[in-house]
Order: C-alpha cells, then structure tokens, then sequence
C-alpha cells in the first residue's frame, strides 16, 4: 500500500478542509496513522469505509498501543506524580484538563467516550510523568530536542493549517480559541497571541499575522523550554494536530 493507491480513492478536491491541506498529503498522513479517515469531510460513508479497510492492518495498532500504556503505567502512583503533571489524583484515578475537556484517567481506562488519539496522547503524558516547573522561555518546534527531524511536518500540518484557517473566517476562528479555553497575552510581535494549554503542563504560544497587501495570514507556535521533559516531539506533533483538529470542527 502506497500513498499513491489512498489518493487514487480520495475526492482528489484538495479542499483543505482536512488538516492535511491537500489529498496527497492527507494520503500521507493516513498511511502513517496521523489523521482519522473522518477528517475528509468530502467522503462519504461508504468511501470513508473503503478506505479505512485498505489501511487497516489486522488489529489496531492504537488500540494495542492504548492497552500497553495503560500496562506501562499500571505501576505508576498517581499522587506521586500528580502535581509534577499538573493534575489532580486520588487513589486510581487522575483527573485534568485535556483540550477544554475534564477528562478521568484510571488504572484501566477512561471514564469518558474519547478518540483513540487523544487517548493515547494522554497517557504518554502520564507515562512520561514529567516534573520540571515551566521556564517561560518560549521555542521554536526545530529547537527541541529532536525537533529539527519533524519540524517540517509540524509547520505544515499544525502552523500552516492554523493560519490557513484563521485567514479564512479570522471572527469565528477566534471565538473557537477562547471556547478552548485561551488566554490572550501581549509582549509578542504578532497581532494576535494567545497561551492555550492542551495538557496543564504543555502550554503552547500561538502568534497569529492576518493577511496584508504583501502576505498571506501566518501563524507560529512556541513551547515552553521543558516541554520535551513532559513528551517526545512526536507525541508533540499529534497534540498540535489534535489541536488543529479541535479548532477546525465546523470550520
Ligand atoms: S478534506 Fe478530503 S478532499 Fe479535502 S483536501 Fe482533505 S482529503 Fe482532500
């Protein structure tokens, strides 16, 4: 299976309604399992499901991985961790803050209906049980350690797909940021910046330029100096995509 054959079976609209932006590169993505089949809006149920069975290997592979974090941290003490995380915890059970939900983590699972991604993102957080207090000191994704390797994926898929969108509807995009729960701060160069916590302690600095007669609308995203102490690049660049994925529904 190569990108290629999922293009072949895709609306081929380019419409970037998908955080992909393009069908190729959601083709891309798909294969790699960054992005739901859900996100092409210009499919239909049956393609939607036609597709999926071209990428699906005999069992999922997040489903698997799910059960083996929540094995890998079967053995954690969550009161023990709970305050490096920035969470709450009380016996088996943690509670926080993920993407403007409250979310209850235990021993076995979640207690609420959630997609498998943004299951697996939270439970790399916990694993990872960083502890460092934030620094304030805001850098570049291709700063962090490793980022360089996947900065450009990040810009395309999280920073261009962001500016794409508030260029488009800037009002509603906007309003979208505040439900998620962000703050706006001053002191940065661009017209608009906002701090937006997806977990409590992986704040992510959104600096947004609308279009001018010379440019297009731009958008750059900033993390704490310690953000890799609370999870890896990689794990970095699906949260920034589930953020996208947030913002865009109804876009
Ligand atoms: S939403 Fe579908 S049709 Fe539109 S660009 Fe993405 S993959 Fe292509």
């Amino acid at each position: 299976m190569n990108p290629l054959d999922v293009y072949k079976k895709l609306p081929k609209k380019n419409c970037a309604k998908c955080s992909a932006g393009t069908c190729m590169a959601f083709a891309v993505q798909l294969l790699r399992r960054l992005v739901p089949i859900s996100e092409c809006v210009e499919l239909d149920e049956q393609g939607q499901k036609e597709i999926e069975s071209m990428v699906s290997e005999p069992g999922d592979w997040k489903e698997r991985r799910v059960q083996e974090l929540l094995r890998e941290i079967s053995g954690s003490k969550f009161s023990a961790i709970a305050e490096g995380l920035g969470v709450t915890a009380k016996d088996d059970t943690i509670k926080l803050r993920y993407l403007g939900r409250d979310i209850t983590v235990t021993h076995s699972g979640f207690g609420e209906t959630m997609d498998i991604f943004d299951q697996l993102l939270i439970l790399m957080y916990i694993k990872t049980a960083g502890n460092k207090p934030l620094t304030g000191s805001w850098v570049a994704f291709r700063d962090l350690k490793d980022g360089l390797i996947r900065s450009d994926s990040f810009h395309e898929a999280c920073e261009m797909t962001l500016a794409r969108m508030f260029g488009k509807d800037q009002d509603s995009f906007l309003e979208k940021i505040f439900e998620l729960g962000s703050k706006e701060v001053k002191g940065f160069p661009a017209k608009h910046s906002f701090v937006i916590n997806p977990l409590p302690k992986i704040p992510f600095l959104i600096l947004l330029w609308p279009r001018d007669e010379e440019f297009d609308s731009d958008c750059r995203i900033l993390f704490d100096s310690t953000v890799t102490g609370y999870i890896d690049v990689e794990a970095l660049l699906y949260l920034g995509m589930a953020v996208v994925r947030r913002l865009a529904v109804n876009q």
